[in-house]
């Protein structure tokens, strides 16, 4: 059975009574259709931190166990909306990356996810920058770090053949994209990574010059398009988070 994320085969695990199928390469999991509510942080944590790289890949996915090409599971859980799941239309099975099990994990600890999620959003929405990064600031006590290196997290880059990788997470969640800009022949092009308020960007493209030559910005916007930051143009290389 192959990771619908990596394409390694996957390890049939089981945790909790709940069998898991586990991807030791990219960290992502595979869980029947109501093993995933009946996890603990404890498992999360561990299946979420058995991998060997953050290997992201948007394209479609197929159920390990069919085959079958999996769908966005959409669900009104103030939860669940905003993390990324996937479901197999034939055996349920639901599909979900390690980053995103942890922060179901935790949310689910905190009592009223509901009101947490809307104080979050309110909190984003109703406050202009200077207040987001000073929050920032008062919590890591360190205001010689640009504001930029505080909301952006983990960037990743990393080329393989025609593929391009590019990922990141801020702390809160936003919009965003990304410019790349040729060094050489000053092409630009501007890639939308996050459509919809996200806290994990990724692309994946096959038509970029190779990272030698590019470099590159990123920009946040909030839900109304306004722009939250814009980071200083820095050199692409191959980055690991
Ligand atoms: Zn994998
Ligand atoms: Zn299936």
């Amino acid at each position: 059975m192959y990771c619908p994320n990596c394409s390694e085969e996957m390890n049939s695990e089981v945790y909790e009574n709940q069998p898991v199928l586990h991807c030791s390469h990219c960290g992502c999991s595979f869980f029947e259709e109501n093993g995933l509510s009946k996890i603990g942080k404890g498992t999360a944590r561990y299946l979420a931190h058995n991998k060997k790289s953050d290997f992201i890949l948007s394209s479609q996915k197929l159920c390990p166990k069919d085959s079958t090409v999996m769908s966005s599971m959409h669900n009104n859980d103030e939860v669940l909306q905003n993390i990324p799941l996937s479901q197999c239309t034939v055996c349920r099975g639901i599909f979900i990356y390690p980053e995103d099990l942890l922060t179901l994990k935790k949310a689910r600890e905190t009592p009223f996810p509901a009101l947490r999620a809307v104080l979050v959003f309110s909190f984003f929405t109703l406050f202009s920058l200077s207040a987001l990064a000073g929050f920032v600031t008062l919590q890591t006590r360190n205001a010689t770090q640009t504001r930029a290196d505080d909301i952006i997290k983990n960037v990743a880059v990393s080329q393989s053949g025609r593929y391009f990788f590019f990922s990141f997470k801020t702390l809160t969640p936003v919009r965003s994209e990304v410019t790349f800009i040729n060094t050489r022949t000053k092409k630009v092009v501007v890639k939308t990574l996050s459509s919809t308020a996200k806290t994990l960007h990724y692309i994946t493209t096959t038509d970029m010059d190779p990272i030698s030559d590019l470099s590159y910005f990123i920009t946040l916007t909030d839900e109304k398009g306004r722009v939250i930051l814009k980071t200083e143009t820095k050199k692409l290389s191959i980055i690991s988070p």
